[in-house]
């Protein structure tokens, strides 16, 4: 936690609660990948396999609440949940029964017909338009399925939600394994990095990454601009950008960042050439740029192999790197090199002993596409968007909902 947030939040883990034989409610964030309703990349289930083991050891009835997708208030079959439940039977070694609704007959049957020592996953809260709405009385419905409320969903805990927030108004609570490891990741590095503290932020747009830009100025001692959102600092430099990605209405902001990096004495390094190519398309025919400028009429989509040099470099004297969002447009094979070389030369520099931090959905997918395994970076953070808020130094609603006064 940031040193704000360490003052202010007190919060009870669960593995200090006295559970035995109890019906716990469980946040957790199962928003996993899925393809044609099977799960690609498991690693959001398993990293809630912890907590769930103290729980069954406990001898408790586990009720797990979780989202998908965003079917935008109402029920849709390509958003269920459903697909989790044997996949979760399998990994955690016990039954898993479904409940087709979270709330209301179907949810409260399928409770009452579970024994303790099994879980009950119950259908997708966003089929509600209650849960995004941080509904009193639906919340109330959610907590009255179990005596305690653990909050294992640190991907949902920047929202304020009702199952993250005013949940927690109806039942004592704690935070689970999940979200203390987290915590600990974030805190560590926000608070006492080992220095050199290099970021590398990437990703589209610049206007999703203002304001942890800004306070990453006053922490680290690099930072790497990469993907989409470097076009939009070089047009404020006044290099030419050709056809990139440019949020003209950023430019300002990207100049005032830039100011912030030289008052800080932080180094700020973007791409000094680029691979291009004249349309986005996964046979388009590439050229890599002399320099910082792309050529009118062609398009940045990577990094380009000078700038490759140069980010792996400073990655490999840094002693702490955090992470978050692809520097090109890896979803597409041809584009997606240097994203792949970031990737290895991060977990190069974790075997190396240096602390490495990962954030966000896309970023995950860049070192499953680079053949980088999670055990290979220091930290992977389950949520993107709540590491950003976290580093930015905002309160995560879900947090707070349960800081105990
Ligand atoms: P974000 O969700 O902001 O982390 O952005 C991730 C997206 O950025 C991915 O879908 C990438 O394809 C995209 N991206 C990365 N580099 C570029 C680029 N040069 N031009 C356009 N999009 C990019």
């Amino acid at each position: 936690m940031t040193v704000e947030n360490k003052t202010v939040l007190k919060l009870a883990k669960v593995q200090d609660a006295h559970l035995k034989n109890k019906t716990v409610v469980v946040r957790v964030d199962y928003n996993v990948p899925m393809k044609d309703g099977v799960i690609t990349d498991d690693t959001r289930i398993r990293e809630t396999l912890k907590t769930l083991g103290l729980l069954l050891a406990a001898n408790c009835k586990v009720i797990l609440i979780a989202h998908f997708g965003r079917p935008k208030g109402k029920s849709e079959p390509k958003y269920s949940l459903g697909p989790i439940a044997p996949r979760l039977a399998e990994l955690a070694g016990v039954k898993v029964h479904f409940a087709a609704d979270c709330v209301g007959p179907k949810a409260d049957k399928t409770i009452a017909a579970a024994k303790n020592g099994e879980i009950v996953l119950l259908e997708n809260l966003r089929y509600h338009p209650e849960e995004e709405k941080n509904d009193e009385t639906f919340a109330r419905q959610l907590a009255g399925h179990g005596e305690f409320f653990v909050q294992e969903a640190f991907g949902a805990l920047h929202r304020a939600h009702a199952s993250t927030a005013a949940i927690a108004r109806f039942l004592p609570g704690a935070i689970g394994y999940l979200v203390q490891k987290e915590l600990e990741y974030l805190d560590k590095t926000m608070v006492c990095p080992v220095r050199p503290f290099v970021a590398i932020i990437g990703g589209a747009k610049v206007s999703d990454k203002i304001n942890v830009l800004y306070s990453l100025m006053d922490k680290v001692d690099t930072i790497i601009i990469g993907g989409g959102m470097a076009y939009t600092f070089l047009a404020a430099q006044n290099t030419n950008i050709g056809k990139s990605l440019l949020e003209a209405d950023k430019v300002e902001e990207a100049k005032k960042i830039i100011l912030k990096a030289f008052k800080n004495n932080v180094e700020m390094l973007l791409p000094a050439d680029h691979r291009v190519v004249r349309e986005i398309k996964p046979d388009a025919e590439m050229e890599i740029t002399q320099a910082m400028a792309v050529p009118d009429g062609w398009i940045g989509v990577d990094i380009g192999p000078r700038t490759e040099l140069l980010f792996t470099d400073k990655i490999k004297g840094a002693k702490t790197i955090f992470w978050n969002g692809p520097v090109g447009i890896f979803e597409t094979p041809a584009f997606a090199g240097g994203s792949i070389t970031v990737a290895r030369a991060m977990a190069e520099a974790t075997k190396n002993g240096t602390t490495t931090i990962l954030g966000g959905g896309d970023t995950l997918s860049v070192l499953k596409t680079a053949g980088v395994g999670a055990a290979q970076i220091s930290h992977c953070s389950t949520g993107g968007g709540a590491s950003l808020e976290f580093i930015e130094g905002k309160q995560l609603p879900g947090l707070v909902a349960l800081s105990q006064k």
